[in-house]
């Protein structure tokens, strides 16, 4: 193992470097993938340095995620604290369903856990899990939803029609997870939103009325937190007070921006969350662990049990419920992706956590400004959201992103709002300086100027 553990350290040595040097990874086209690469799989044993080498020269050719030239998705950056926790992770391997089998490791979850609870208002009933990824939280927010709605779903199936509400921007896990809990993609409702992006309550509300009428029983109300597009926060207070009326389940899909409640300055674009029956985020994005961490906390934990827990004699033999987390998952094994978060918060302390959140949305100021007093510009997102959206002399988002992609220039994507679609710089990475977004401009406008890109006709 400690052989092992060298290359390890030898190859991570060289991406480190390879990173200074190229902060994009050479472009291969997926159809040659095959070819320019050593991936195919032998009869027999490979000779050490070989496959070192055909390691190696993989790791190398993969996009880099971590560097000052990823703007792409919704992560980035690279949290070494973070990262040796997930290491440590891998090297324990414990599951996560008992205490027998992960011990001191079910204390790193429930800590994570409770203080998430603490700070978003719950008492002693608030609870939650850690699932692979924020459409799986989405999932088991809805089957809580459903279950809560009616009990005897888990046994009898469906006995009447269910409605679930989401907006028009909110993220395309919710009609899956419609499809998969059987309450159907047509049950979903797409509700409109305002020109910042953000859920129309009255909308929503004119949705359920006319539901009830044609005698649809409605169980989800999902609202985000962050949208994947624009960054916009849905009005949780307004959403709660229909929820409320009408004894629907409110999920906040938080997934990207949900961590500002590290934020004494951010928190308030979540007001109104504890109100809300399950809250979730992912500490992969924001907080900027290794993927995945992805947080469920439900304002009362006996739903979890409701809707997941299983006798199983030949698992469950020791401990109380609570150090037993199997009992509140969709999974038999589960990673443990709680020491990542654990290892970063423990070290940088929580107002580390918030300086972290801050500091992604300050990176989003220095890009918006730029974008505001430079006339070439065409600005379409708003204040408090990291996703900052802009046209750039009238070319098409998409010239320039798979122009500066194909090139190995830089990694950004672009996104559409209202018929508009226009490249999305996402200021996630904290570890950033405003530096590196203004050479994201400088690059992006040399890459323009150096291929004689043209503006479409159309300029909007
Ligand atoms: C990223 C995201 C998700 C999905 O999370 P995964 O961890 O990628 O599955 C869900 N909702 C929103 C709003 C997101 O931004």
């Amino acid at each position: 193992m400690e052989k092992t553990l060298n290359l390890f350290q030898e190859i991570s040595k060289r991406l480190l470097q390879d990173e200074q040097s190229h902060p994009v990874s050479h472009f291969i086209p997926s159809e040659e993938v095959f070819e320019k690469l050593d991936l195919s799989l032998q009869e027999t044993a490979m000779v050490e340095e070989d496959f070192a080498a055909s390691l190696t020269q993989i790791v190398l050719a993969s996009p880099k995620t971590a560097t000052r030239a990823f703007f792409n998705q919704l992560f980035g950056g690279r949290n070494e604290k973070a990262v040796l926790g997930d290491l440590l992770a891998v090297m324990l391997n414990n599951s996560m369903y008992t205490y027998k089998a992960a011990g001191a490791q079910i204390g790193v979850e429930k800590v994570i856990l409770d203080t998430v609870c603490k700070m978003i208002g719950w008492g002693e009933h608030g609870g939650g899990t850690i699932a692979p990824g924020g459409s799986m939280t989405n999932f088991m927010g809805m089957l809580m939803a459903r279950d809560a709605k009616d009990a005897n779903i888990r046994k009898g199936g469906f006995s009447q029609k269910m409605t679930v509400y989401t907006s028009t921007e909110s993220h395309y896990s919710i009609p899956k997870n419609a499809s998969f809990s059987g309450i159907g993609r047509q049950q979903v409702r797409y509700i409109p939103v305002d020109d910042f992006g953000k859920m129309i309550p009255s909308e929503l509300g004119k949705a359920i009325q006319e539901d009830i009428q044609q005698g649809f029983t409605p169980t989800l109300v999902n609202a985000t937190a962050g949208t994947t597009v624009l960054g916009a926060f849905d009005d949780i207070p307004a959403i709660s007070e229909i929820c409320k009326k009408h004894k629907i389940w409110l999920h906040v899909d938080g997934a990207y921006c949900g961590s500002v409640l590290f934020s004494n300055r951010y928190k308030h674009l979540i007001k109104g969350v504890a109100g809300v029956d399950s809250f979730s985020f992912n500490a992969h994005k924001m907080i900027g662990t290794p993927l995945s961490c992805s947080l469920l906390l439900v304002k009362d934990k006996k739903h979890l049990y409701q809707s997941f827990s299983n006798e199983a004699d030949y698992l469950y033999q020791t401990d109380e419920d609570e150090f037993n987390p199997g009992k509140t998952s969709l999974q038999c094994g589960r990673r443990n992706d709680a020491l990542k978060f654990w290892t970063l918060w423990k070290s940088v302390g929580t107002k580390g956590l918030e300086a972290i959140v801050d500091k992604q949305f300050e990176l989003a100021n220095v890009a918006r400004k730029y974008v505001e007093n430079h006339p070439d510009y065409t600005l379409y997102s708003f204040e408090n959201s990291i996703s900052v959206c802009f046209n750039y002399k009238g070319i098409p988002a998409r010239d320039i992103c798979t122009g500066l992609y194909e090139d190995s220039e830089l990694m950004v994507g672009f996104g559409t709002f209202q018929d508009t679609e226009f490249i999305r710089l996402v200021t996630i990475n904290a570890q950033n300086d405003p530096q590196d977004i203004h050479n994201f401009f400088e690059i992006l406008e040399a890459f323009v100027e150096k291929h004689a890109l043209a503006p479409t006709l159309k300029t909007s």
